[in-house]
Order: structure tokens, then sequence, then C-alpha cells
């Protein structure tokens, strides 16, 4: 461990920390956060902080709505920027009931759950290296998110007209203040997007890293006056924001993903993996792609993947194995978006993984072809299928599979299908002006 309570009292002390947030996430992947002053450390660190569960979404009812935040120590970080009233420390931290029990219906203990199966399976840690992208538009006088965005720029471009790349390099200063190591900060293929990769950290750790990273690159945005999102598509006709996963298994001795005897140099462990993962790639989907809007990026043409397919060679398939060997071997599933609540995905990606390797199954071989000029019947003479198209088929594919529904335990799994089937059915209610433009002239 990094930090005892002692160390954390120490250092407030000495920092002259004068609020405390204490953080965690809804099942939305929504952070959520208590501020208390410093005084209540003491409180804190004794596990009594209090929450009421009934004002979050997906916890639990009235009648037990009495919450504990459970700081995680390790989490313990003084924000690089000041608020008016001095400095502010943030703990991520777990729920518990209050007879002091883990709360089931918190993803970061669920997380943990799975962790604890990785451990029992002989795996020491399960390491991820996530990709997000956002966008950086323009905020209107009275400081609203517009969709005008802030540049021309275009990939890698090194033109001046990139006028959120003081903005991106802001975020990644910030982020290592964090003691983030930033491992790479581009232009992406759209105007106005960007990305900015972290390097892997294990299961737990890689989770909070990305709920931090969104509120680091949402805060520094607003002070350059734009407006970060991590909405999958913002606008039609060019690229949506993904959140590739990178990930690989490790055990005391290394990277279990890398066989330096075998063709390839990948392990059959990682082949039953990656089994894992495409045998249950619909059920998956609703987790990684949790919003409505989620479906308008998987869709041909942007980059984003549409069937379920792997490869070792082409760089667009759902998942695939980048060139990098021995600690680098890893999968990379290019489904992904940053509205993914990563503490689900993380956790149901990784319940798939070991299900495919308990099974001892190799998945089908590689596409190294271009998937897209391929017509439906050659794509399922491939073993090829389709991701879910909608919200509505995705939350379905994950009723009919019982891997990741276990990997939510039954709490998570009630209130997520609910949250998203209310969602469906209010988008359901909607006309949009695609319709209106097709349709008011022509019937
Ligand atoms: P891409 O080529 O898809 O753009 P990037 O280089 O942008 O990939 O991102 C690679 C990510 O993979 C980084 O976050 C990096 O830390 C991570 N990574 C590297 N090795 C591993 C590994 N063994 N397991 C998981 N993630 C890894
Ligand atoms: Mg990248
Ligand atoms: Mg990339
Ligand atoms: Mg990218
Ligand atoms: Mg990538």
């Amino acid at each position: 461990t990094k930090y005892t309570a002692a160390d954390i009292r120490k250092i407030a002390q000495e920092e002259d920390v004068a609020f405390l947030r204490l953080m965690f996430t809804d099942i939305n992947g929504i952070i959520k956060n208590v501020e208390l002053p410093i005084d209540q450390l003491d409180k804190v660190l004794a596990n009594k902080a209090t929450l009421d569960g009934s004002s979050i979404d997906g916890f639990v009812r009235i009648e037990e709505s009495d919450m504990l935040l459970y700081p995680d120590l390790n989490t313990w970080l003084i924000f690089p920027w000041s608020s008016e009233h001095g400095k502010v420390a943030r703990l991520i931290c777990d729920i518990h009931t209050s007879e002091g029990d883990e709360f089931t219906g918190d993803p970061r203990n669920n997380l943990r759950r799975i962790v604890e199966k990785m451990h029992q399976a002989g795996f020491s840690a399960f390491n991820i290296g996530p990709e997000p992208e956002f966008f950086l538009f323009k905020l209107d006088e009275k400081g609203q998110p517009t969709l005008n965005l802030n540049d021309n720029g275009g990939y890698f471009d090194l033109e001046p007209v990139d006028l959120g790349e003081n903005c991106r390099r802001d975020i990644v200063l910030e982020l290592e203040k964090m003691g983030f190591e930033v491992e790479a900060s581009h232009h992406e293929v759209a105007p106005g997007q960007h990305e900015i990769d972290f390097k892997y950290a294990d299961a737990i750790e890689a989770a909070d890293n990305i709920q931090t990273f969104k509120l680091v690159v949402r805060t520094v945005a607003r002070k350059h006056g734009l407006h970060a999102t991590f909405m999958p598509k913002p606008l039609e006709g060019i690229n949506g924001s993904g959140m590739h996963i990178n990930m690989s298994l490790f055990n005391e001795n290394g990277n279990v993903f890398y066989d330096e005897h075998s063709k390839n140099q990948l392990s059959q462990t990682m082949m039953y993996f990656l089994n894992g993962l495409m045998q249950h790639a619909r059920g998956l989907t609703a987790i990684n792609n949790p919003t409505v809007n989620s479906y308008k990026r998987l869709v041909p043409g942007f980059e984003a993947p549409v069937y379920i397919a792997w490869s070792g060679k082409n760089r667009s398939p759902l998942i695939r194995i980048p060139m990098a060997r021995k600690t680098g071997t890893r999968l990379e599933m290019r489904s992904v978006d940053p509205t993914a609540n990563p503490y689900l995905a993380i956790a149901a990606i990784l319940a798939c993984g070991l299900q495919g390797i308990k099974e001892q199954k190799d998945p089908v071989a590689p596409v190294n072809r271009n998937i897209y000029t391929m017509t439906e019947e050659e794509r399922h003479a491939n073993g090829i299928y389709d991701l879910p198209s909608t919200l509505h088929n995705a939350v379905k594919a994950l009723k009919e599979d019982p891997v990741v529904i276990s990997s939510m335990g039954e709490h998570l799994y009630k209130s997520f299908v609910d949250s998203r089937e209310l969602e469906w059915s209010a988008y359901r209610q909607t006309v949009s002006k695609w319709e209106c433009d097709q349709y008011l002239k022509r019937f």
C-alpha cells in the first residue's frame, strides 16, 4: 500500500488541504462525490462518512438508504488546481451497507469480486491500457457547450490551426502532476477530436484512472473556455469517440499472453481468453456501449467495429492483436466507448476471458481481409456475425448471456437493465430531424 491513515493525516496538514472529495461511480458510469471540510478527516479515515444511497441512480430504495463510504487510501491525491477556498484532496471510496458489508450494487466492489476470481484462477493482474478519445467544443456566451469545433486540425496534424492543442498540452501536464504516465497524446482523425493514452495498470487502478482522467479533461477544458465531451458520436458524418481497451493477463512470471516458444509468440492461454471475448462479444456490448448514441458510432465507414472478428494484422476488427511482444503482448478490444462504466466493463471483459480460459477452446480463424467489402454470405461463411446495432438489441443480447450477467451480480444487473431500458423507451418516443426531413413532404 502507498499510504497509511497516518501518512494521509500528515500530508493533509503539511499541504494545508481544506476539503476532501469522496468519489465513487454510479451504475451509469457517472462520477459522484461527497465533499467534506478537512476537519472530517478522522471520521472519513474511520470509514464513518455516510451517503444517502437513495439519491444515487441504481443504488437502493429509500427504506435502506444509509450507506457508508470506505475510502481506498491508495487513491489519495491532491488536485493540482486550486479552488478559491484552498486545496482539495480526493479519495475514491467503496460503498458499504450500514452494517459494514460490501454493497453489491457498487460497481467498484463488483470489479474487486471478479479480480478475486482471477486470483483464484492463478493470475496476479489484469492489465488495462485505455485509449480514450474526446471532442473539444466551443462554449457560447452563457458558458453552455455548442457543437462548434475549435479547430480544423486533422490526424497528427502539426499545423498551427490546432487550437485545441494548447488545451490538450495543459491536460497532459495536469495529468502528469497527478501521477499519470502519459504515453501518447495526439489529434484524432476528426476535427476537434483528441486522444490521450496513459500507461496500463491493474484492473481497479485502471478503472479509477479512467474516471479521474475524464474529470481532469473536463476541468482543464473549462479553464480553456472549451467543453470536453466523451459522447461517442456528437457529430454525424465524422469519426466518433471510442475508448479502445488494451488488455493482458499477468502471473508472478509476467505476461501469460506471451509465449516465446509458440508461433507468433502468442500463448495458448491468450487464444482461450480471446475466444471468451469472441463468444460473449454480443452479450458484452450493452456494457461496453451503454448509450443510445453509442450505436451511432458503431456503423461502417468510421473506423469503429461493426462485426465480430479478430485479427493480428488488420487494425479494423473488433479485437486486434497489436505487434508488440513480451510484456507488451496484448489484446485490444476496439468497440468500447468512453460512456462505458469502466468498473462494469473491465469486470465483464475479464469474466468472459476467464470463462474462455476455463473452457479451453480455440477462437474462430482470424480475418485478415477487409470485412467491409464482404457480402453477408461471405461473412457468415467465415463465422463473422454482427455486433448488436442498437441499445435495444444489445440489452436483449445481455439478457441471453449468463456469463456477462454473473459478471455484474444480481443487484447491478437488475439496475443496469432497468436503467438502459428506460433510456431506450425514452428515445423511442422521440421524433428526429432526420425523420421529418425524410417523411414530412414525401407522405
Ligand atoms: P494504438 O496503436 O491502438 O493507438 P496506443 O499505443 O495508443 O495503441 O495505446 C497502447 C495502450 O496499450 C497504452 O495505454 C499502453 O500502456 C497499453 N499497453 C501496453 N502494453 C500493455 C499490456 N501488456 N497490457 C495492457 N495494456 C498495455
Ligand atoms: Mg492510440
Ligand atoms: Mg490510435
Ligand atoms: Mg484513436
Ligand atoms: Mg487503439
